[in-house]
Formats: structure tokens, sequence, C-alpha cells
């Protein structure tokens, strides 16, 4: 990475020590940092009125105990976090997670990077994420519901159409967030519809919402390829991951005509040189709520399972990170480029180390970042917004059409500005300047607050 400036550097060394032992949330903010060097360089009123430093610090943190009783009758505390970090171009928006490793600094980094993504998308949404700590794992239905409801009853007096609207993210899905409205529902005495997006299609939800993360990212990995006069027919493809937004990717590859053969899960990876079966995944993973080696044993010859091994040893052209953050190593980027891959596109959020994104772009393979190839879900849950908001519901076809134009519309903007800042095809620094621009423009009209 080069040298930040002087201001930029002091910035960033005020950043690490505000937020010690945050990680996470420094790769995050020194990312984008990076990709300002140039920005204030061109633009130096960006760096008026401390607007960077406020950019980097969230405007409200909410921390909250979630006690929750289990089938036995025991008491279990969990920590429940919400991060409203900017509020410039809309309410604050971004999903909640519920994984044992979620912390403060975890879910800032994410708040972090959604106020970018969601600049992107171009519509009225601010940034936020939120979580707990809960494992949600081998957890009974009952449990689930009574977790949700009990993070639901502090969390609501803190959220709203109109000042923050959560959704899901990993261990956050369709039952999660019904769990979730009907306790808002309940606690409020209000049908709030626009609260919370993500909901099932019974009660206000919107039609592609629950595929749009993975369309989106196949999407914009097929803008990439276009650049260069290419497509995704007839493709290698892996697919880390196999939760929603693994399960969509590959679901979109597949009617690109690509060929998904390998996808994981914490517990290890599956390679079936046949192409991935949809169905039996979405059965294993959505339905029986199992683990991968199920598919294995169901799908039988020619499959293989390999335990706690990494996924991205295995041959392919296109490689889609799906799973978590810093999944992708610079050793897993050294041995894909090896191995020929061509386009790498984050679903996940910052699942690729800054050591595995230089080895992509050093080595010219087509790298879009999370902010940039995952906000077809955000932006669709934007939409689900508007559908809320006007009482309406649109049919798939209209709800993915407006899908595929938002993603089309971020690729082009990430790659005009990469342009237009000198350094062509890079979407990392396209990504961050395009984003940042349009918090910063509000940011500035509104004063310092
Ligand atoms: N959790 C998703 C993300 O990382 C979706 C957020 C939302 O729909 O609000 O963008």
């Amino acid at each position: 990475m080069p040298q930040l400036t002087e201001r930029l550097a002091a910035i960033q060394a005020e950043v690490h020590r505000r937020n010690a032992g945050e990680p996470e949330f420094h790769q995050a903010v020194d990312e984008v940092l990076h990709s300002l060097n140039r920005v204030v360089a061109k633009h130096p009123e960006y760096a008026d009125m401390a607007l960077i430093e406020r950019i980097c610090e969230p405007e409200r943190q909410i921390i909250f105990r979630v006690p929750w009783l289990d089938d036995k009758g025991n008491v279990h505390i969990n920590r429940g976090f919400r991060v409203q970090f900017n509020s410039a171009l809309g309410p604050y928006k971004g999903g909640i997670r519920f994984h044992p490793s979620v912390n403060v600094g975890i879910i800032k980094f994410l708040g972090f990077e959604q106020t970018f993504k969601n600049a992107l998308t171009g519509m009225p949404i601010g940034g936020g994420k939120g979580g707990s700590d809960f494992d949600p794992k081998g957890k009974s239905d009952l449990e689930i519901m009574r977790f949700c409801q009990s993070f639901m009853t502090e969390l609501h007096r803190h959220i709203g159409e109109y000042t923050d609207v959560p959704a899901g993210d990993i261990g956050v899905g369709g039952r999660e967030i019904g769990y979730m409205f009907g306790a808002y529902k309940r606690l409020t005495n209000k049908y709030e519809a626009g609260v919370l997006t993500g909901k099932g299609l019974s009660y206000g939800g919107s039609r592609a919402r629950t595929e749009a993360t993975g369309y989106g990212t196949a999407a914009f990995a097929r803008h990439m390829m276009e650049t260069r006069k290419d497509g995704l027919e007839g493709r290698k493809c892996i697919v880390s991951g196999s939760g929603n937004v693994a399960i969509y990717a590959i679901e979109k590859l597949q009617e690109y005509g690509a060929k998904v053969i390998a996808c994981s899960d914490s517990s290890g990876y599956v390679v079936d040189k046949d192409g991935i079966d949809l169905d039996l995944l979405k059965e294993i993973k959505e339905v029986r709520r199992e683990r991968l080696s199920a598919y294995q044993e169901e799908r039988g010859k020619g499959v293989q399972y390999i335990k706690d091994g990494s996924v991205w040893d295995v041959e392919c052209e296109v490689a889609l990170p799906c799973a978590t953050q810093n999944e992708l190593h610079g050793k897993d980027a050294k041995k894909l480029v090896k191995n020929g891959v061509k386009v790498v596109a984050e679903g996940a959020n910052m699942p690729c180390t800054p050591e595995a994104i230089e080895v992509f772009q050093e080595s010219k393979v087509l790298f879009a970042p999370g902010k940039a190839a995952n906000a077809g879900g955000v932006a669709t849950s934007a939409l689900e917004m508007q559908q809320n908001a006007s009482r309406d519901s649109w049919t798939f076809e209209k709800t993915a059409g407006r899908l595929d134009e938002i993603m089309k519309t971020i690729h082009d903007d990430c790659a005009a500005t990469a342009e237009d800042y000198g350094a062509p095809g890079d979407y990392v620094l396209g990504a961050n300047i395009a984003g940042f621009v349009r918090v910063a423009d509000a940011m500035r009209a509104l004063g310092v607050v």
C-alpha cells in the first residue's frame, strides 16, 4: 500500500488509539484512508471541518445485555450491539449478525463498510450494523424465538423506519427477522413494516430480497469480465460458504452457464466436479440446517468432502468468497493466482485480507471489494422499504430487474471513479472514493453534527 500523507497518517493513528484492540475495524478504516490519499490531493476541501475524522467515528454505539431461557429453563446472557455509524444519507441501515465472534470491533468494521456500501447503491440509506455473540448453532426454534424477543426488547427503542432499519446478516435470516418483527410490533403496538427488511413475503417482505446479495455478486463478477470482453459461461467457479449469500451466488452463476464445483462451511468443503446440486444444497442448509458433510453422504460418488481444508486449494477461474471476514489470506490468493483465477468478487464483508488483495491486484486479477460486489442485498432492502412506504408489493421480475440495473450502475461508477483518479481497473479505490464522496458531500451540506 502507498504511504499515507501526514494528515491521513495522524487520523489513522488516532483511530487506532481510540479503538484499541479492534483489528478488523482498523483494517477497514486503513483501506479507505489509503484510497483517500488521492481524494485529498485532488480536492483538499474534503479534509476540512474534521470531515474524515467524523466519518471514522460512529454517531452512536449501543451495547446491551440479552438474557434468555433455554429449553431446560437455564438462564443465559449474551451481549447485544447496534452501531449507528452514519446517517448523512438516510436512516441507519444494515444487518444484524448472530455469531460467537461478534464484538464491538466487528460490528464497528461492518457498520463502517456498510456506510460506503449503502452510499454506492445510490439509495437514501445511512450505515449501521448490529448483532450479538449469541451462537444459533444447535439451538431449538423456541430458543431462537426467545433470544430474538429478548434482543428486540432492548433494541426496539433505538430503531424505526425513519431512524434505523436493521436486516439479516450471518446467523440472522427470515426466521429470526420474523420473530424480531413480531416482538417489535407487540412492544410498540405499531405495524411499522419498514422498520426491518428481509421480512417474509406474508408480512411485508420483498420478492428477490432473499436472492439479492448472491445474485448481485455474481452479476458484478460478470460485469467485470465484460470489461475484458469475456464472460462467465463455462467458467469453473468456487464459492466459499453455503449460507444465504453463497447459495444464491451459485444459483446465478449456474444461470449464467458457469460451473460451480466447490463450496464450504465452517467444518470443511465439498468438491463436486459435475457442478454443485443446488436443490440438495438448499435442502441441507436452508431446510434441515445441517453440516456440509451431509451433501457428500447423499450425493455420493464423485463428490469429495474435505474436513477442515481450505476451499481455495481448488483450481478455478472465478472465486467468490461468500463466508466471512478474513477467510482468504495472502497464501490462498497466491494459490488461486497460480491456478489461473481471473476474477474475484467478495460476496461476504471483507473476506480477503489486505495481503490477499495486494496479490490479486499485482497479478492483474479483476478484484471487487464487498462494499461494491455485495451491495445488491442492502439495495434490495431499500427497495423493500420503498414497497413498504407505498404499501405496494412488486413482482419478482420488477424487483430483480431493479437489482440488475443497480449492480450495473455500481460497477460502472466504481470503474469510472477509478479511472478518474488515475487507477483504471482498481475497484477497491473506485468503490472507496465513490462511496466516500457521496457521504462526504451530504455531511458537508449538513454542517458539523
Ligand atoms: N447484512 C447485509 C449486508 O452486509 C444486508 C444489510 C441490509 O439489508 O440492511 O449488506
